[in-house]
């Protein structure tokens, strides 16, 4: 009888747990994949996940094919669903590597709640981690709410395991599999790209999808960046950081392979590096503690952490909203920021949060609509990083920034992309502005017309931000 492999955000043949427990039974593997729009509450893809999500999905089918299986594609409630299949199937059981939202969580359990009462076995794996969220607990038992205690009791808890090879024998089924049941489906049947208009254009451009890119791109960061990503990482127009998050998100590899690789890869060239190691191994801890806020915090991509938020005066404002969007806000390197991301799915770090400050501060937009954009509009949306970040900065957050502390767009734009080289890729109306100008470009008057006036001006908008916020109870 054989085994079937659910994959879900694990979308790699390499350090695939639930795809190794599977190879070593020496049992035949089916391996599946279900479009779930159904279940209750499971939130939908934005646009820019669907298209990477394709193309992930289609380098998965092709690698199967390379061990003579292939990926079977269905549409439907996993709940009922996947034991569907496992009955059809005759499937001794059913394994696969675990998500921790609340819906996804409730997903699995009804469909291990359905496979005991069929008597198939069903086992979970921990694919998507350094450490599962229950694991890591303050010393009275509770979850934490601060990162750097988080981090210290996570390397308390000793170094994540080695990461694990691709299985050197799959003996992958190949035959029919459910292909009469209505929820079969091809690839192209789940649309999840873009056909007219094809706005995916720069999303192809500038991503390989899927685990081999997912491999050449940590490669191209370990040799070039790896070794001054302390120092760079926060510069936008450097290129320092490893763009690895989509590749995360999707499961194209796994935070130990990071874990693993960047050690190895520090060690080989030079021990004094330590340092970058530690602050690229740091940001992987971000992402761990996201998810232990998600796990031990359900609603977090709807609702305030911090309770005293829920009265916070924003403002509704189509207009404003828009021009934010559009990246037409009148400062640089707002604008620049929200044109990358519109051309290319992805945003840099420092620039995340400079926008993001700007909509919540400047704009006094509710936090929530500029997660629902970046939701839409980032190869990486996650429901872990992308709410806990938009929190973090809102000032709701468990562990965040200050309300007070209002990132000043032009002096940040100074500070971290002096020459304004960033702000020049993305705005060519800027690109005869001279660096001593390039983040206040209102200077010079008529000169710039092309480009956007201010929609708000900076002193008065952080004047409002601190006094809405001190209206909070
Ligand atoms: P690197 O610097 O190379 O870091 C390596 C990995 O560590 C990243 O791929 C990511 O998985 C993790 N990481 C890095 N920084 C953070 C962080 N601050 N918080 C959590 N994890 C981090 N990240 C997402 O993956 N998905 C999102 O939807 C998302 N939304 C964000 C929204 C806002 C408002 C902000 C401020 C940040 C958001 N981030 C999100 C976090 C961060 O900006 C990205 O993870 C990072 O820019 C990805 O680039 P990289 O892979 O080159 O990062």
């Amino acid at each position: 009888r054989p085994i079937i492999i659910w994959f879900r955000d694990d979308l790699r043949l390499s350090d695939n747990p639930a795809l190794n427990a599977a190879a070593d039974s020496g049992r035949k593997i089916i391996c599946i994949f279900v479009h779930d729009e159904e279940s209750k509450g499971l939130r939908p893809l934005g646009g820019a996940a669907r298209w990477w999500l394709h193309g992930a999905l289609q380098e998965m089918n092709d690698a199967l094919r390379g061990f003579g299986g292939r990926l079977y594609v269905h549409r439907g409630a996993a709940s009922t669903l996947i034991p569907q299949l496992a009955a059809d199937s005759n499937a001794a059981a059913v394994y696969w590597n675990r998500r921790y939202g609340a819906a996804e969580r409730r997903v699995d359990e009804a469909v291990k709640t359905a496979l005991k009462t069929q008597r198939i076995e069903a086992r979970s794996f921990n694919g998507h981690l350094l450490y599962e969220p229950w694991s890591i607990k303050t010393k009275s038992g509770t979850p934490f709410r601060v990162f750097s205690a988080f981090w210290r009791a996570a390397h308390e808890a000793g170094e994540p395991g080695q990461p694990l090879g691709v299985p050197s024998r799959l003996n992958l089924f190949n035959g029919p599999c459910g292909q009469t049941s209505t929820t079969a489906v091809q690839l192209a049947d789940l649309a999840l790209e873009p056909s007219s208009p094809d706005w995916a254009g720069g999303l192809r451009s500038n991503w390989r999808r899927g685990e081999a890119g997912a491999q050449a791109q940590l490669e191209l960061f370990l040799e070039e960046h790896l070794n001054e990503y302390a120092d760079l990482r926060d510069f936008p127009d450097r290129s320092a950081t490893s763009r690895l998050s989509p590749y995360l998100r999707f499961g194209n590899i796994s935070p130990r392979q990071l874990w693993h690789a960047a050690e190895a890869a520090a060690h080989a060239t030079n021990p004094a590096l330590q340092r970058n190691l530690e602050k690229f191994q740091s940001e992987l801890g971000w992402r761990e503690f996201s998810y232990h806020l998600l796990y031990y915090n359900p609603e977090m991509g709807s609702e305030n952490l911090q309770t005293r938020f829920d009265s916070m005066p924003w403002r509704t404002d189509a207009k404003a909203l828009r021009a934010w969007q559009q990246g037409k806000t009148g400062y640089p390197l707002v604008d620049a920021g929200m044109r990358e991301l519109w051309a290319t799915g992805w945003m840099h770090n420092r620039v995340r949060m400079v926008v993001a400050s700007f909509l919540v501060k400047h704009l006094l937009i509710d936090w929530r609509q500029g997660e629902a954009w970046f939701w839409d509009t980032l190869v990486d949306a996650d429901p872990a990083n992308n709410a806990a970040s938009w929190q973090w900065v809102a000032g709701s957050g468990a562990d965040a920034a200050p309300y007070f502390r209002v990132f000043n767009p032009v002096l940040q734009g100074e500070k971290f992309d002096p020459e304004g080289r960033y702000v020049k890729r993305w705005l060519p109306e800027l690109t005869d502005v001279s660096p001593s100008v390039i983040h206040r470009p209102w200077q010079l008057g008529s000169k710039v017309e092309a480009y956007a006036g201010r929609i708000v001006e900076h002193d008065l908008a952080r004047r409002r931000a601190l006094d809405a916020f001190k209206g909070l109870g």
